[in-house]
């Protein structure tokens, strides 16, 4: 009897489904689907992280009367104890200093050349001789200029080879092997679930080893901590000149930081920036508080905080932030939290000032009083401002 063999890889499946929990486990669930014949049909399928729960893995067929006679899961533990691996890595790293050695001679050489071309005068050299100079320099230049981007080449894929035998891509030795039998020749959608570890590699161990190592407290603790990098293509910032106090759909970007506890603490025009045009940015979603895709995206969060001010303590920090901002630009001028205020032709930084704004409500209620004042001293450049009507005159 012949058994017929399908080789998959997770690599080039999307999973399904990623489920995180809070015991330092993740569920994740991919979909398969191919053909299979009538008969036994062995299913390997590689590249799983080598922190795969070899206990938990599950899978499901449809059809169903292709049944499911094994289902093995392993990490090549043979790989994992190779040590050539890091060895190969060292001969690389070895080859690849040895061609940037020869790169950097090589560009040497070129100025050098170069240099001495420089030097070279009328009075030296007959312009007979001048010819022969030039045609000998001329080929010695091309020579070296196409050993260096030869060099260059290689050193390229010397980094390509470290980086295939890297340990990034030794993560993946864990394999599933299942067996199916059918009835007849047919199409089968398999449904994978297993789980892995985040934040411990138990796939070195075996079993047994991995139990001891977890009563003697060497496991790394569950997270409650879990971070996403959100990457898009963002639009221009605000328009200087145009008045956006009245803009609702701004001010409403800030009320959803509000519903969600977050104080952004650093408010400024290079922080407010308008949402892409899609494509080639995100198609975006709609706020569920507003139940409109907003036009504005606030970034930068690196100071942000989650704050416990009610609804009415974020919308005033808001206000007091974006109150001065706002107005600078319908005038024409960016107002900066942490700006170099121009006082009688001499700059200063009103840091403490700033510190205040930035950092605790009860400043922002101050620099709210004394916002009009300082605004006399800012900016003297801009034309356009009626320092009478900010100092409320
Ligand atoms: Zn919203």
């Amino acid at each position: 009897m012949t058994i017929n063999l399908i080789a998959l890889n997770v690599s080039k499946n999307s999973a399904k489904s990623i489920t995180i929990f809070q015991s330092s486990t993740t569920e994740v669930v991919r979909v398969f689907l191919f053909d299979v014949v009538a008969g036994q049909n062995k299913i390997t399928i590689n590249g799983l992280s080598n922190s795969t729960d070899k206990e938990s893995a599950r899978i499901s067929v449809v059809p169903g009367d292709a049944r499911l006679l094994d289902l093995v899961c392993s990490i090549d533990q043979s790989v994992l104890r190779d040590n050539s691996t890091s060895d190969v890595n060292r001969l690389l790293a070895l080859q690849k200093n040895a061609l940037e050695d020869e790169h950097k001679s090589r560009q040497q050489e070129l100025s050098v050349l170069e240099e001495y071309a420089r030097t070279l005068k009328a009075e030296h050299v007959s312009p007979e001789k001048m010819a022969d100079f030039l045609d000998s320099y001329m080929e010695r230049r091309r020579t070296i200029s196409k050993a260096v981007r030869e060099l260059e080449e290689k050193i390229a894929e010397a980094n390509k080879a470290m980086w295939a035998k890297s340990d990034r891509m030794a993560a993946a030795f864990g394999k599933i092997t299942a067996v199916l039998n059918a009835k007849d020749d047919c199409h089968v959608e398999l449904k994978l679930t297993y789980h892995y570890w985040r934040g411990l590699d138990r796939s070195s161990d075996d079993s047994g080893e991995e139990s001891e190592r977890s009563d003697q407290g060497n496991v790394s603790p569950p997270e409650n901590k879990i971070s996403f990098l959100l990457l898009e293509r963002l639009g221009e910032p605000l328009t200087m000149g145009v008045d956006y106090s009245e803009n609702k759909d701004l001010w409403q970007t800030f009320h959803d930081l509000s519903h969600m506890g977050v104080e952004h603490r650093d408010i400024r025009y290079a922080n407010i920036l308008c949402a892409p045009l899609a494509p080639p940015g995100f198609r975006g979603a709609k706020c569920p508080y507003h139940k409109r895709m907003h036009k504005f995206r606030i970034i930068d969060f690196d100071r942000w905080v989650k704050s416990d001010y009610n609804m009415e303590g974020h919308e005033r920090t808001t206000v007091c932030s974006m109150g001065g901002l706002l107005e600078g630009i319908s005038k024409g001028y960016k107002v900066e939290p942490w700006a170099t205020w121009r006082l009688f032709s001499r700059q200063i930084s009103v840091s403490a000032l700033s510190i205040g704004y930035l950092w605790a409500f009860d400043y922002l209620r101050i620099f709210c009083l004394l916002e009009p004042i300082v605004r006399f001293f800012c900016n003297p450049d801009s034309a356009d401002i009626d320092d009478k009507k900010l100092l409320g005159l």
